[in-house]
């Protein structure tokens, strides 16, 4: 939570450049997926196999990549009842990386949708649901996109599930 908001704090001051290495996004994602396994276990939510290619080489920063896909996870698992269902795609085109997190969860309603990257916003939803948070992962998730050059969006339908989208671009 305070290396959370400590790197939060620098990159809202634009300090957190991100430190570009050559990664592999797959790579970065399948770890995240084994690292968060452990709460889809507790809830008995099903984290399916990350649908896509075996590697992924993109310019990035791969830790900050990395606290992306936890915070989308974290959220997903969060944000959906027992027994649903999280998964994972990522794609390439010829200039962009795309990941894709869609769960089967309580939703986000559209309203909501316009404020949800916005510091600190918890939708009541998420109070309702009894899941702690500060309301800070997205936006840590659109900072640190956009440091990249890249772009995050959302689609929601109450009740029924979330898609989050991050599209990133494969070279600096
Ligand atoms: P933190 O991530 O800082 O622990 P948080 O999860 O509440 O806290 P964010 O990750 O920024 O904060 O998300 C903001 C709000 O957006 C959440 O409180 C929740 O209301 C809503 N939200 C985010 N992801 C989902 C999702 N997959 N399904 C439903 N609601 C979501
Ligand atoms: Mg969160």
């Amino acid at each position: 939570m305070i290396e959370e908001l400590l790197g939060f704090a620098r990159l809202d001051a634009g300090k957190l450049q991100p430190n570009i290495t050559n990664a592999d996004l797959a790579q970065i994602l399948d770890r995240a997926r084994e690292e968060i396994f452990p709460l889809a276990q507790q809830k008995n939510i099903t984290l399916a196999q990350i649908e896509g290619p075996e590697t992924l080489m993109i310019q990035a920063d791969a830790e900050q990549i990395r606290r992306i896909a936890i915070n989308i996870l974290d959220n997903a698992i969060k944000y959906t009842p027992k027994n649903g269902l999280v998964s994972v795609s990522l794609k390439q085109t010829k200039e962009n990386a795309i990941i894709q997190v869609t769960d089967t969860g309580i939703g986000i309603s559209e309203n909501d949708q316009a404020h949800i990257f916005d510091k600190f916003y918890r939708t009541n939803q998420a109070d309702v649901q009894n899941e702690r948070g500060t309301g800070l992962g997205l936006a840590i998730v659109k900072g640190i996109t956009e440091a990249h050059g890249g772009t995050v969006v959302v689609n929601s339908q109450v009740g029924r599930g979330t898609l989050f989208q991050v599209t990133l671009p494969r070279n600096r």
